[in-house]
């Protein structure tokens, strides 16, 4: 991968000597081959990766109720792009972007995330990788609600002890860059539910994370405001990776590549028959499907 394929964009979005740095490829030449990729994934790639998962496995166990939500996953997804994750209700998606995000730890096998192995971390170290390499978007944007835009964006960079002039600065700029110029006073009370998903948007980009994972976004959005949150979401991950879970197949063929999951299992197409997760909020929601 040319490290100049960035140069010519914008500051906001692009941090490609940060993201070079968060996925260890700093000293890699352009044209990099296999063998130039970290120790800990050339048994996965080609290229270099944002994520490798190898035999990955999560069992819940309640009582005497054993669910096995992921069995034997293995899945590489390269730096920047857009992958939709499409799968029916309880087919294990969320169990997937929680064990990469470093929410959740796998019952079995193996995670690297932006070269880095979760397996042995300890939660504390865990939970510095997730506020310098990950940003959540949720389906109920889960905003803090006393909390203004500016403020809610501001939030992460403070617990990653940005101070706070600059947290103020950018916090500014990627609101303005997802078009809430206007509204960086509001409380999320005061905001529609695109609103809210844009900030929610602009705070995952506030510690400038290689990697977003988006859990049914648009899920408690009408149609209209669903496309233009992804079409956010897609031009975010030019620059970086995206995943994003939805069951709204006309959203997933915008993504760069689309990964099904049934039963815990990736399958090559969509092999669910059962129905798809019901949006949370019914009375906002128009679903697309
Ligand atoms: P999806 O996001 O595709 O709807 P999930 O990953 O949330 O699916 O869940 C996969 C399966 O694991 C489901 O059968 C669900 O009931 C079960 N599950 C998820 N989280 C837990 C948990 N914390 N404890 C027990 N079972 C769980
Ligand atoms: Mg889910």
């Amino acid at each position: 991968m040319n490290k100049t394929d960035t140069s010519d964009r914008g500051t906001l979005l692009t941090r490609p000597r940060n993201h070079a740095r968060a996925v260890g490829r700093e000293s890699l030449p352009a044209g990099v081959s296999a063998k130039d990729c970290r120790p800990t994934t050339t048994h996965y790639l080609a290229v270099p990766s944002v994520i490798a998962l190898r035999d990955v496995s999560k069992i819940y166990q309640r009582g005497a109720q054993v669910v096995k939500a992921l069995d034997g996953i293995n899945l590489t997804v390269p730096e920047r792009g857009m992958v939709a994750l499409v799968g029916a209700s309880g087919s294990g998606k969320s169990s997937l972007l929680h064990v990469i995000g470093a929410m959740d730890r796998p019952t079995a096998g193996e995670v690297i995330v932006a070269g880095q192995s979760l397996s042995a971390r300890s939660e504390a170290s865990l939970t510095s990788f997730r506020r310098q390499t990950v940003g959540f978007v949720f389906q109920s944007f889960n905003l803090i609600p006393n909390l203004d835009a500016l403020e809610n964006v501001m939030l992460p960079m403070e617990f990653n002890g940005v101070a706070r002039d600059a947290r103020r600065r950018r916090a500014k700029e990627l609101l303005s860059r997802v078009g809430l110029a206007q509204r960086l006073n509001h409380k999320p009370r005061e905001l529609s539910g695109g609103e809210q998903q844009r900030v929610a948007i602009a705070r995952a980009l506030a510690n400038d994370p290689p990697l977003i994972l988006a859990d049914e976004p648009t899920g408690n959005l009408d149609s209209k405001t669903g496309q233009m949150i992804y079409e956010l979401l897609k031009e975010i991950a030019t620059e970086r990776t995206v995943i994003v879970v939805t069951h709204a197949e006309p959203l997933a063929q915008l993504a760069d590549r689309i990964v099904y999951i049934k039963d815990g299992r990736l399958t090559s197409h969509d092999e669910s028959a059962a129905p798809h997760d019901p949006p949370l909020n019914q009375e906002r929601s128009k679903p697309y499907v």
